[in-house]
């Protein structure tokens, strides 16, 4: 594994401390931060592979952090600490962006399992570069070209509207995380109106009828009851996987 940069925002001094000692063990190079400025002036100035978030932080919580930092052109794996154990903490978790989280206290060895798998998934999933001035998304067969607005699956070249592309980039950004239909209005078609959930099932089937073999049996982008939709996380179609998409979220 090529030395993966973390950083670390965590208020409890001794917890973090701890939390890098073990993924310097991992042969991560690891930064830290004590409050949720500091936290969020280094994620958004440095390039890390993870941030590992407390949610509790002085002068700037863990949601906001991790709200400004979706916002960022850049995707960041987010790891969230909670010492909450509500589901309604989970929930909001993830809607703000999260990756993945941990309840405290937490094992290490839970610690760890969880980093790996995020480097894992990211690393089989979104290559994101820029090749000739292009900026070119590569994930599951797809290859997104965002300055043609183009897009092929296994070579072959999609017919897209311009809505279906936004969506289908957008997704491809973000492998594996979960988007209320409201969030996908906020994020693609740039307003979250109440009402207009039906704009975004009419997207995705469209999508679907272009880039799945059967629409009925999706296998990139997926439903997730009672919430809204995912697109292929890498668990190799399986069903159900682990972590807190497939735990927290039904
Ligand atoms: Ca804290």
């Amino acid at each position: 594994m090529e030395t993966k940069r973390v950083l670390i925002v965590e208020d409890e001094r001794e917890l973090a401390e701890l939390v890098r000692l073990h993924l310097e063990d991992l042969g991560c190079d690891v930064s830290l931060a004590h409050d949720g400025a500091e936290g969020l002036d280094l994620a958004l100035s440095g390039t890390f592979d993870l941030v590992v978030l407390d949610l509790m932080l002085p002068r700037l919580d863990g949601l906001e952090i991790c709200r400004r930092l979706r916002q960022a052109p850049s995707y960041t794996p987010i790891l969230m600490l909670t010492a909450k154990s509500t589901e309604l903490d989970r929930v909001l978790g993830l809607e703000v962006g999260a990756d993945d989280y941990l309840t405290k206290p937490f094992s290490i060895r839970e610690l760890t399992a969880r980093v790996k798998a995020i480097f894992r998934r990211v690393e089989a999933l979104g290559v994101a570069r820029e090749e000739d001035g292009r900026s070119l998304i590569e994930v599951g067969g797809f290859c997104i070209d965002k300055s043609r607005r183009t897009a092929t699956l296994t070579g072959r070249e999609l017919q897209l509207t311009a809505k279906e592309f936004d969506l289908l980039a957008h997704f491809a950004r973000h492998p594996g995380r979960v988007y209320r239909r409201a969030e996908l209005l906020d994020r693609v078609w740039g307003y979250g109106h109440d009402g207009y959930e039906h704009t975004v099932n009419s997207h995705i089937n469209r999508l679907r009828a272009k880039i799945e073999d059967d629409p009925s049996e999706p296998r990139y982008v997926l439903t997730v009851w009672g919430v809204g939709y995912k697109f292929f996380d890498g668990r190799s179609f399986a069903s159900g996987g682990n972590g807190a998409q497939a735990q927290g979220l039904r």
